[in-house]
């Protein structure tokens, strides 16, 4: 049974396919720093990808246990099992409401698209939408490139949008001077790379086919000092069990971030 130093950055990848992938789950992982347990986008078959993904790491953690929620953007691998979660959370597990970080911008096609069909009529209290959003999380809309902190002070986000088809951002999280960089879903940009690269312990990359994706030549075009700092996630099947010039992030693998400070 590995042990989480509250003291670390920890990541646990629960996917790492692609929207299509038909050899992982979609990508999706989990932070735990301190009193913070981040879930970061929530797809499905959420139960299933948390179940298998904590027994291979040896960690226990339910639904219950996460304290913020981020939703990158709306397409359906980042964001599917959103409705799986809330009922599961607030209903079946009667369990206080999460911080979620999402861009404010998506707010309504989050409830109404989203959530409304499918919880919509768990809700208590009416009122507005929002409202009755709140009823499942605790929102925090962000602005676009906004920081935000989470249930740990010390675990801080800065956030850029993405170049991707749609409103979308990625982010650098940073933990007792330990620094884990996402891309999330984004066209290539090497202006991106160098902000998510700097200074950063791990850099989780996004690939996958053009616009709106990256292609794995760009990456592996990068200098070596980026490169063996690099995992990928967001695998094509094209790409599923290659020899590939950065080694991809696997599900189950419990990762420590940085050294100790
Ligand atoms: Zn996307």
């Amino acid at each position: 049974m590995p042990t989480l130093d509250p003291d670390r950055l920890h990541l646990l990848p629960l996917g790492v396919g692609d929207a299509f992938s038909t050899r992982y789950y979609h990508t999706s992982f989990v932070l735990f720093a301190g009193s913070a347990v981040v879930l970061v986008d929530v797809p499905a078959p959420f139960g299933k990808m948390l179940r298998e993904a904590t027994e291979a790491a040896g960690v226990r953690l339910a639904v219950p246990d996460f304290t913020d929620v981020i939703v990158t953007h709306l397409h359906r691998d980042h964001c599917n099992g959103l409705e799986e979660f809330a009922y599961r959370r607030i209903v079946l597990e009667e369990a206080p409401p999460p911080r979620l970080h999402f861009l404010e911008e998506i707010i309504e096609l989050l409830w109404y698209a989203r959530l409304e069909p499918s919880v919509g009529d768990k809700t208590e209290l009416g009122g507005t939408f929002d409202e009755r959003m709140e009823e499942f999380f605790d929102l925090d809309g962000l602005d676009r490139g906004q920081d935000f902190a989470t249930a740990d002070p010390e675990l801080v986000f800065e956030t850029r949008i993405t170049r991707h088809s749609q409103p979308c951002f990625g982010f650098r999280a940073s933990y007792k001077g330990a620094v884990l960089s996402y891309s999330c879903d984004t066209e290539w940009g090497p202006k991106y790379v160098e902000w998510l690269a700097k200074g950063a312990d791990l850099i989780v990359h996004e690939v996958g086919e053009e616009y709106p994706h990256t292609p794995l030549e760009k990456l592996a075009g990068l200098p070596e000092d980026v490169r063996r700092r690099m995992r990928l996630a967001h695998l094509p099947d094209a790409l599923a069990d290659r020899e590939l010039p950065i080694p991809p992030l696997r599900q189950g693998e419990l990762l420590t971030i940085g050294d100790k400070k």
